[in-house]
């Protein structure tokens, strides 16, 4: 059947990473990558049987294929780790037991490995022989290989797709995105999804110009359409006229033209009119943004997500590859600050074979410093990692999702643990290591008192905060008219951390995307932060806007912000006050937002 060409077609989504671009649409049949756990029918019994066998027959193959091509004499010698693997691999219990599961249960073969695995990995934590019960480690690294390979072949494949196209997906995970530097993709556009959610923050980390939101962008799109995509307004058009076009390519000049020239302000003092000192810090989540970071006028890296090391791959990132990666940030940021954020996994972003990716609700399931106390073999190789990096230069360790002291704790036994394990190997780290928790969870932010006493620093993350304290998905299109940093909670939150960080003698920062956005910067700068962490690219004209503002004055608009009641009021009386008080910058624009 013929398809209809639609010409100059406009859609309008969310505006997820700046840039402007033109390109053909590469549709994109994503598969929703969820782990199943499934009841099957009885007479499939068999059939999942030997679909379970063909999966560890896999896994063998895939060992004995990497043990053969290692081939350094030195790496060799540690091949037996891939042994014990093979072993593990031929392990009676794990695969009796699976095989039990499946014909008893009638369950799928990841439902039924996962209950095996619940069995040994109690069975291995009871032993007493640290040795031994190191090893369930390797059953983790097994198990996972296992789970890929049950269910590794439904996923899509977005390495595969070449050349300069526009994907156009119902959904694309941060995983996915992250993939995307490799394939010269132009941009994207999805129907779902947000502008906090990880993969718009990922997306503008690598430069993609892309727009979320869509609803019916995989309906409405054919795969070859032409299409312009604009990141910053959330427009799209299908098979623009040369007109239309053009008329975007000069939009494209103009706005270049500009960041040019806020460029200038990277290198210029932070600091306000009246005196008041800023600290610029860069939220990435590659070390390959190091130099952006720093010629955007970062003094340091406020926030490095560290999940990226465990995406995209078949096995788990190793103690070593750890201590290489933070210590090459360290070195390179130097002399500023690294932040490292240890594993904020679940939410948005799985780990193949470890994350149950069919959480109900994952934004408040197994996510973040919750999965790292629960697997503290995965997070122990992160922590000697760190550990061992911070023997380098300025380094600090954040948690993330802190809910309550208990939690603060456990990561800080688990920490004590991994620095433990180093003194008595006398391998050399930062004795006087800085930790900080994330304030992002409103019971944080509601105790902060309480942990900051256990605490070096708060990091305010607002991406979550105003999800959570506003219970509003963001990675949602359909409620994201409601997600609102002005929010008079949000601004009552924010509030209260800065003044019980401040009663505790803690320095407290903020690393949600809330600081990169110059009206809000604003009124943080009036609740009394002064530590802004962002992606790099923002700084220029964030710093353009505090470097014209009196701290003081914001601090008198700010209060007078507590009189409102709604986030619109906030909203428009923070936009007056600006053009008011930056008539050169701001008139124009905010004029013509009002009116709209
Ligand atoms: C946040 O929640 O504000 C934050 C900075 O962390 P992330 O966006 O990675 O959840
Ligand atoms: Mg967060």
């Amino acid at each position: 059947m013929a398809v209809q060409q639609q010409v100059n077609k406009i859609l309008r989504g969310i505006g997820a990473s700046s840039g402007i671009i033109a390109g053909r649409a590469y549709l994109v049949e994503r598969f929703k990558v969820r782990m199943p756990e499934k009841k099957i029918d009885p007479t499939r019994v068999d059939e999942e049987v030997e679909r379970f066998l063909r999966a560890i027959e896999e896994s063998r193959s895939q060992l004995r294929e990497v043990k053969e091509k290692i081939l350094d004499p030195v790496v060799r010698q540690h091949t037996f780790i891939l042994d014990v693997h093979l072993m593990i691999l031929d392990d009676e219990m794990l695969i009796q037991n699976t095989v039990d599961h499946i014909r008893k249960r009638k369950v799928n073969s990841e439902w039924a490995l996962d209950l095996t695995l619940e069995k040994l990995d109690s069975a291995f934590k009871a032993i007493d022989d640290e040795y031994l019960r190191e090893r369930r480690s390797d059953l983790h690294y097994v198990s996972s290989r296992i789970f890929r390979n049950l269910m590794g072949k439904k996923h899509d494949d977005i390495t595969k797709i070449k050349g300069k196209v526009i994907i156009v997906a119902h959904d694309l995970s941060p995983a996915d995105t992250l993939q995307m530097r490799l394939n010269q993709v132009a941009g994207f556009v999805t129907d779902i999804g947000g502008k906090v959610s990880h993969t718009a923050i990922l997306a503008r980390s690598l430069g993609i110009p892309a727009v979320v939101g869509l609803e019916t962008a995989t309906s409405l799109i054919n795969g070859g359409d032409l299409l312009i995509i604009d990141g910053e307004t959330g427009e799209v058009v299908i098979n623009p006229t040369e007109e239309v076009s053009e008329s975007f390519m000069e939009r494209r000049k103009r706005i270049r033209s500009l960041e040019r020239e806020i460029l200038k302000y990277a290198s210029l003092p932070a600091e306000t009119r009246d005196g008041v000192r800023i600290q610029f810090q860069a939220n990435i989540e590659m070390i390959e943004e190091v130099p952006s970071a720093k010629s955007h006028g970062a003094e340091g890296v406020g926030l490095y997500r560290t999940e990226i090391l465990y995406l995209n791959r078949k096995d788990l990132p190793t103690e070593e590859e750890h201590y290489q990666t933070y210590r090459k940030l360290v070195e390179n940021i130097s002399p500023g600050i690294a932040t490292i954020r240890t594993l904020d996994i679940g939410g948005d972003k799985f780990l193949d074979g470890y994350s149950k990716n069919n959480e109900m609700n994952p934004a408040m399931g197994l996510r973040a410093i919750r999965f790292s106390i629960k697997e503290t073999d995965i997070f122990k190789e992160q922590l000697r990692g760190i550990l061992r990096a911070s023997a380098h230069g300025k380094l600090r360790i954040l948690f993330p999702m802190i809910s309550g002291i208990e939690e603060i704790r456990k990561a800080k036994a688990l920490l004590e643990d991994a620095k433990k394990g180093l003194i008595r190997a006398k391998i050399h780290f930062d004795r006087g290591i800085k930790i900080g928790a994330m304030i992002e969870i409103p019971s944080a932010s509601m105790t902060a008192d309480i942990l900051a006493r256990e605490v070096d620093f708060f990091s305010i993350g607002t991406n979550d905060l105003i999800q959570y304290a506003l219970a509003v998905d963001r990675i949602n299109e359909h409620v994201s008219y409601l997600y609102e940093p002005l929010h008079p909670a949000i601004l009552r939150i924010v509030r209260s951390v800065v003044h019980s960080a401040r009663n505790a003698g803690i320095p407290v920062a903020i690393c949600g995307e809330m600081a990169s956005e110059p009206a809000y910067v604003l009124v943080l700068l009036g609740l009394g932060l002064q530590e802004f962490s962002m992606n790099p690219i923002a700084i220029p004209k964030v710093k353009k806007i505090l470097r014209m503002a009196r701290a003081e004055e914001t601090r008198l608009m700010a209060e007078t912000l507590f009189q409102f009641s709604t986030a619109s009021e906030i909203k428009r009386y923070v936009r007056k006050w600006m053009a008011e008080m930056f008539p050169e910058d701001f008139r124009k624009s905010i004029a013509e937002e009002l009116k709209a």
